[in-house]
């Protein structure tokens, strides 16, 4: 399988702005922002998209979701847009699996 650029951000092969981190997850600021506030969430263990998750991995876009909103409450941030594409026709261009995590609220501290 080859790397994703979310691999290379993991590995720190590549630098991004790192939101938050912690043993399962990594956040990061989006490249290419969409709104004031854009940060993307994956998870440390691998799965490429929602349609590949099963149920072995269901835990995964619910553990992505709890880490957002602890990540809001904590950033003061009341409301916002969590969004997954999912494959090609989704709109998805990294096949890595990660939440987009959107406001139009800035964040108070990074
Ligand atoms: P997708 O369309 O796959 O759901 O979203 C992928 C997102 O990753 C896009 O919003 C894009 O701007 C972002 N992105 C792509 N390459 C990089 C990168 O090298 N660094 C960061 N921080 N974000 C990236």
């Amino acid at each position: 399988m080859e790397k994703t650029i979310f691999h290379k951000i993991l590995a720190g092969e590549i630098s991004a702005a790192i939101a938050y981190e912690d043993d399962e997850i990594l956040a990061f600021k989006d490249i290419h922002p969409k709104a004031p506030t854009h940060i993307l969430f994956i998870p440390k263990h691998f799965v490429a998209s929602i349609a590949d998750v099963t149920p072995d991995t269901a835990h995964i876009p619910g553990m992505l979701i709890l880490k957002a909103q602890k990540f809001a409450a904590e950033q003061g941030i009341s409301g916002y847009k969590l969004t997954f594409h999912v494959g090609k026709g989704g709109g998805q261009e990294v096949m890595y699996l990660h939440l987009h995590f959107l406001s139009e609220e800035k964040l108070k501290q990074f």
